[in-house]
């Protein structure tokens, strides 16, 4: 006889308004308990556009919910990656680099709205008979052991009890923090030594220094909306900034500086605010044309800090944290959300196999998610070196040549081995950890063949008899033979 109490859901998020949907599916009545109000009577908290990088794990588990169409629908894909030089003296995007994500130009990840997608998940979840979405239900305690927990309201403190608890209230999760006064649990945070700040570009029709050349060249935007943009290597390689479109023509950019240091918010958040345009129009030149808010913008918004929240087990009691609850991570691979939705996939299709023994399914389902969540954790910390630092280096962008030639001409014949670790955890389901594990193998065998083939050499060949070069010491390299 299955327990009539229905599963207790903390926190209508991103993860929090999928795993509703998906469970409600499988016949399981969900109460969803969310600190705020219901965004689609307030209107979304953030105003301006704030955006997401989806990509094939995030939109797998949104069409195991049926909701991938629709979210597709508005979202812009982005196949490479568009590096601004430093030297950039106008805004026609003459001088940017572009770098393909992949061979195959289906291969893109999609910006798509925060608040649009919270919301899409929200109409899902209200939609799913068995789902109730309780608003305005701050979780102040959890009893993890009978699967209660205790809410602010406006009507005062209000208590649930559920068949079980789940926790998919984000980074500072209450859920967790009752897990973490039990005995034998693993907590670590570690905060970056960066913080981040959300700056604006606006739609060219805001745009009066734009000339209009420039927004027909690119589809009505003020620069390629086909891309993720990267000003890197500023402050000696610690500060970047990036760039996604946004369906209404506008950008919404995204600040990662240190705090500390002569281009971190510390020195640079005091200056007046002639210094701070000035501070931009030297090393974010192409800005100049892009942001007439920048100074209100950059005082306006907050700064905020970059944390991973590590921990084991999920599983406390009739209590299971997951999403950013169990592995917050920072942003650098564009990770976090589709970690979260790929949990709430994996979760849902374990209790399907158990034929509905949700209780059943809750140990093997932390135990084999925590070594995925902890390797994306260490992929996104070594990315944002990559992202900051090695974009524009000459080195790196010949071994990423390589790696793009061997994955183009061996990607079929050998998937496992020559599938670069970007392409693994952004565009297949691939587990992450199994994704670090052959991305590391790959690396060195790039290296290698990089070092068989350098640059010099590649300097003097077509492009047609590089790559049969390239792809024959891949072969070899990888078939296991002397290269
Ligand atoms: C700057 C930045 C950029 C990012 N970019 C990307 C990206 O491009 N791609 C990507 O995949 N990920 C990205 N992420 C990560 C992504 O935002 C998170 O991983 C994702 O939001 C996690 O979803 P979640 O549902 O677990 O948590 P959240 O989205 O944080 O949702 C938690 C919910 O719980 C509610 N809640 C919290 N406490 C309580 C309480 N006590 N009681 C009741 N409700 C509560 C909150 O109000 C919220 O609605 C980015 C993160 C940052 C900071």
């Amino acid at each position: 006889m299955p327990d009539p109490k229905p599963i207790l859901l903390v926190g209508a998020g991103l993860a929090g308004s999928l795993l509703a949907v998906l469970l409600a599916k499988q016949g399981f009545p969900v109460v969803v308990a969310e600190r705020r109000g219901d965004p689609r009577a307030k209107g979304y908290v953030g105003g301006r556009s704030i955006n997401l990088a989806l990509s094939v794990r995030g939109v797998t588990a949104l069409q195991a919910a049926g909701i991938a169409e629709q979210v597709l629908a508005d979202a812009l894909p982005m196949p490479g990656r568009i590096m601004h030089p430093d030297t950039l003296t106008d805004a026609t995007g003459e001088g940017t680099v572009y770098q393909p994500y992949s061979q195959d130009p289906d291969d893109a990840i999609r910006s798509v709205s925060r608040g649009g997608l919270n919301v899409a998940l929200l109409d899902a979840a209200d939609q799913t008979p068995g789902v109730d979405i309780r608003f305005e239900h701050r979780c102040t305690h959890v009893d993890l052991e009978n699967a209660t927990a205790t809410f602010d309201t406006p009507q005062g403190e209000v208590k649930i009890e559920g068949r079980v608890i789940m926790g998919a209230d984000g980074a500072f999760s209450a859920v967790r923090q009752a897990m973490q006064t039990s005995d034998r649990f693993d907590y670590s945070q570690q905060y970056l030594e960066a913080g981040y700040k959300e700056l604006h570009i606006p739609a060219p029709a805001d745009l009066p220094d734009l000339s209009k050349g420039v927004s027909e060249k690119f589809d009505g935007y003020a620069m390629d909306s086909k891309g993720l943009h990267i000003w890197a290597g500023r402050g000696g390689g610690a500060s970047m900034m990036i760039a996604l479109p946004n369906p209404d023509k506008s950008f919404t950019c995204t600040l990662f500086w240190p705090y500390a240091g002569t281009h971190g918010f510390d020195a640079v958040e005091p200056l007046s605010d002639k210094a701070l345009r000035l501070f931009f129009d030297e090393h974010y030149p192409d800005t100049r044309w892009l942001m007439p808010t920048l100074v209100e913008d950059f005082r306006a918004n907050p700064t905020s800090s970059l944390v991973t929240v590590r921990c084991r087990p999920w599983r406390r009691g009739r209590g299971l944290i997951l999403g950013d609850a169990a592995h917050a991570i920072v942003p650098f691979f564009g990770q976090g959300m589709n970690a979260a939705f790929e949990d709430c996939r994996v979760l849902s299709e374990m209790i399907a196999e158990a034929n509905g023994d949700l209780e059943s399914v809750m140990d093997p389902f932390w135990r084999a998610r925590v070594d995925n969540a902890n390797a994306i954790a260490d992929m996104a910390i070594a990315n944002f070196v990559e992202m900051r630092e090695k974009v524009a280096d000459e080195a790196f962008l010949y071994h990423k040549r390589v790696e793009q030639a061997v994955h183009a001409q061996l990607g079929e014949e050998m998937p496992e081995r020559a599938t670069p670790l970007y392409n693994m955890v952004s565009f297949t389901n691939v587990p992450y950890a199994d994704a670090l594990r052959r991305g590391r193998e790959l690396d060195k065998t790039i290296a290698r063949i990089a070092s068989l083939v350098p640059p010099e050499r590649a300097e003097s060949m077509d492009e047609a008899s590089w790559r049969e070069l390239i792809a024959d010491h891949a072969r070899r390299v990888l078939g296991g033979q002397p290269a």
